[in-house]
């Protein structure tokens, strides 16, 4: 088999043992002469396996017993509908706007009728190369909720201090650092993920969201309608049965190796290894202020576009995927997310060293 380091920023690289777990038992899950893609979503078979999934989940992220947590599809981008939906009606919301998929939020908030969006605070005048100071931010205590993307996916920063929010609900896009960074779930009315980063396959979302937050607006759409979803225990339809699945196998994985805590220490060991990489290195160098650095997705250029292009095809040739920024920002990004392994930081920046020898 083709070994290679696979840095993409999702759907992102598995846990070896997971896929090899899924594999031996693709065929014949458990004995039931079917795969778990085969299983009827109401089998006792399946409804184990989503119980025990949430429970996991559960159990890493320490939810207290007053979250729901939920199971949904249409990816993070759903929830930035579903948010607003559920949870404003005639209340002004907040939003800080740290990045690209903070403007989206926004931006598809905006198209709510009626609803009153108001920006926070922002980092756009900075390019999002930083996380505005969130300290001293003023929230109005008459918002719905407050909302902020705790890991900016292609501009490579984090939000490592949350803001005083007050009574009023943090809400967190945690797309890209969900059981990667360990926040306290308490400190939030409302979590939301998209799969395919820290958690699983692509097609699953979680949303863990607060027992007074749930049935607060009627929704004009059942599928949309985080009460009707919770009612349901997340299967109001066919759920991603097979995504569940594999998520709850790498919920296993995660609790075996220590959970979020121990997550967390191996990001940071990797990070620091490049970003200090960075700071030496003569011809890299990250865009990103550093007390915002994010741990799972890291951006770094030459400053000279045509020898950043050449860095990734060499880089590929070499077995190093997916080492291409994102195309609104350029140059290079290495995610290194919870499945990610150490070596292939160590062979990334060995590689980084002869290029820069050759090119520097
Ligand atoms: N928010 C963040 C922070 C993301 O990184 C992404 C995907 N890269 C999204 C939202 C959109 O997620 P999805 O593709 O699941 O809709």
């Amino acid at each position: 088999m083709k070994e290679i380091y696979n840095f993409s920023a999702g759907p992102a690289v598995l846990p070896k043992s997971v896929l090899l777990k899924a594999q031996s038992e693709l065929i014949n899950y458990r004995d039931s002469g079917m795969s778990v893609m085969e299983l009827s979503h109401r089998s006792s078979l399946f409804e184990e396996i989503i119980q025990e999934a949430e429970s996991l989940l559960r159990e890493l992220m320490a939810i207290p017993d007053n979250y729901r947590v939920l199971f949904l599809q249409g990816g993070a981008s759903l929830q930035f509908t579903m948010v607003p939906l559920n949870l404003a009606k005639d209340q002004a919301v907040g939003y800080i706007n740290t990045g690209t998929w903070s403007e989206k939020a926004i931006s598809e908030a905006k198209k709510i009728p009626g609803l009153d969006v108001q920006i926070l605070a922002s980092s756009q005048e900075s390019n999002y190369t930083n996380i505005p100071d969130l300290s001293t931010l003023d929230v109005p205590q008459d918002l719905a909720y407050l909302h902020l993307t705790t890991n900016n996916t292609i501009e490579g920063t984090s939000i490592y201090h949350l803001p005083k929010s007050g009574a009023v609900p943090l809400v967190a896009d945690m797309s890209s650092n969900i059981l990667s960074t360990d926040y306290q779930v308490a400190d939030f009315g409302l979590i939301y993920a998209g799969a395919q980063k820290n958690i699983g396959p692509a097609g699953l979302t979680v949303v863990i969201v607060r027992d007074d937050l749930v049935g607060k607006e009627k929704v004009p759409s059942a599928m949309l309608d985080y009460a009707i979803q919770a009612k349901a225990n997340s299967l109001y339809n066919t759920p991603p049965t097979y995504a569940i699945y594999i998520a709850k196998l790498v919920f296993e994985w995660v609790k075996e190796l220590g959970g979020v805590k121990e997550m967390e220490r191996r990001n940071q060991e990797k990070a620091q290894l490049l970003y200090d990489y960075l700071e030496i290195s003569a011809l890299f160098d990250s865009p990103v202020a550093i007390a915002d650095r994010s741990l799972n997705n890291i951006p770094f250029v030459t400053g000279q576009p045509e020898l950043d292009k050449q860095f990734v095809s060499e880089a590929e040739a070499a077995g190093f995927e997916n080492l291409k920024g994102h195309r609104l920002v350029g140059g290079m990004r290495a995610s290194l997310y919870n499945a990610f392994p150490v070596e292939g930081v160590h062979a990334l920046i060995d590689f980084m060293t002869n290029f820069e020898q050759q090119h520097g």
